[in-house]
């Protein structure tokens, strides 16, 4: 099902984002191809199977077509979806031989950073947990052994952003595979792949789904090499394979990524700025400020905007950020991030004990909403606490 791989080639990325690499049912000429639910294929008369499917749990054409997409806007060999994010990150982990060695960061996705603390260890791997910012330490850490580097950029929920050029260099020097949770960077910001990574996970439930109303994950690599073929037989062999409705909502979302982000980019970046002016609030950490650690690095690793992710310190601590959260309107209090509508949290509260986020600070997903009301919702929120009129 397809206009032909040729007729794609001259056009860019966003464009064939927007027609799903121009996919047209051959059978119809539908624009919006079938959803495939076939669990099982018929055998061609000399046991073959020529159409290149046989069961559902190991591949599914729907799911096919979003991978397709995905490797093209990664610039990647190959792309597998799973059944959420966690699954297509357990997936590497899981691949990793007993007794290899992982570098991974000391701020990043809490659920992933609770499961190689406390599960990890149980499959073989021993994990070092590192500042990801900071080279010259990972340079030293991987120096003692190591066969993955898995960093986050920029990172849940303080959002630093790790120079990925560089930590390829020290993967590759130390033997060692580069993956990189680029969930909150979007295929539109940073194509890791480009930049020297071998593996580039998204949780596939944020942006690139966009509307809240999927749960996926994906993988993308450089090369379909060893490590690339335990993880493809892992999601065959566990039943990880994301699922065909899910794959045809998260295409459908994945249409209109580019415009999404780019929304996202233009509010998260104005409220960051008059969020930085605002008496109640202590500290906004965001990578498109110029006082932010990773600015530098964003803006050349970055292209086209600095992500719809935020955080804000409240003045007045814990309790003070809780009832700001308590009073939004607009903005829904939930957790997740990369949906069309705007998201707050309190991290340290989902985190719990040994979370390196501080108690004073909401995680804002920023949606496309206009940007004026998001300022208000959240000024008014924040005005109210310390007795004024909103
Ligand atoms: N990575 C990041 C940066 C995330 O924010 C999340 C989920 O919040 C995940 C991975 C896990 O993805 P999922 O919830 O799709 O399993």
């Amino acid at each position: 099902m397809s206009n032909g791989a040729d007729e794609t080639q001259n056009f860019g990325p966003e464009s064939l984002a927007v027609q799903a690499m121009g996919l047209i049912d051959p059978q119809t000429h539908a624009v919006v191809p079938p959803i495939h639910i076939s669990t099982t294929f018929l055998r061609d008369p000399d046991n073959g199977y020529r159409s290149g499917f046989a069961y559902g749990r190991a591949d599914n054409a729907t799911v096919r077509e979003l991978e397709s997409v995905l490797k093209m806007l990664e610039h990647g060999a190959a792309a597998l979806a799973f059944g959420s994010g966690m699954s297509a990150a357990l997936a590497v982990f899981l691949s990793l031989p007993r007794g290899a060695r992982v570098l991974a960061p000391n701020v990043m996705y809490w659920a992933l950073r609770r499961w190689l603390m406390n599960e990890a260890s149980s499959h073989g791997l021993h994990v070092c947990f590192v500042n990801m910012e900071d080279l010259g330490a990972v340079r030293t850490a991987a120096g003692a052994g190591c066969d993955l580097i898995w960093v986050e950029t920029p990172a849940n929920p303080l959002w630093g952003v790790v120079d990925l050029a560089g930590m390829a260099e020290i993967a590759h020097a130390a033997g060692a595979k580069l993956a990189v949770d680029s969930t909150c960077a979007t295929p539109v910001l940073t194509q890791p792949l480009l930049l020297g990574a071998d593996v580039v996970m998204h949780s596939a439930s944020k942006y690139i789904n966009g509307h809240s109303d999927v749960v996926a994950g994906i993988l993308v690599t450089r090369a379909p090499d060893a490590l690339w073929e335990r993880i493809e037989n892992m999601r065959a062999s566990h039943g990880m394979l994301l699922g065909p409705f899910e794959a045809f909502l998260a295409m459908r979302g994945l249409r209109t990524l580019h415009v999404r982000v780019r929304a996202a980019c233009t509010n998260a970046l104005d409220l960051a700025h008059r969020l930085q002016a605002h008496p109640l609030i202590a500290d906004v950490l965001y990578p498109g400020l110029d006082r932010h650690s990773g600015h530098a690095i964003a803006l050349r690793q970055m292209k086209g905007g600095f992500g719809g992710m935020l955080s804000i310190r409240v003045r007045g601590g814990e309790a003070a950020a809780i009832a700001v959260a308590a009073r939004v309107q607009l903005w829904k209090r939930a957790t997740s991030l990369g949906g069309v509508e705007s998201l707050l949290e309190h991290r340290a509260s989902v985190e719990g004990a040994g979370t390196p986020c501080p108690d004073d600070l909401l995680r804002l997903s920023c949606g496309i909403e206009q940007v004026d009301d998001l300022f208000a919702d959240l000024d008014n929120a924040l005005r109210a606490g310390a007795g004024e009129a909103p």
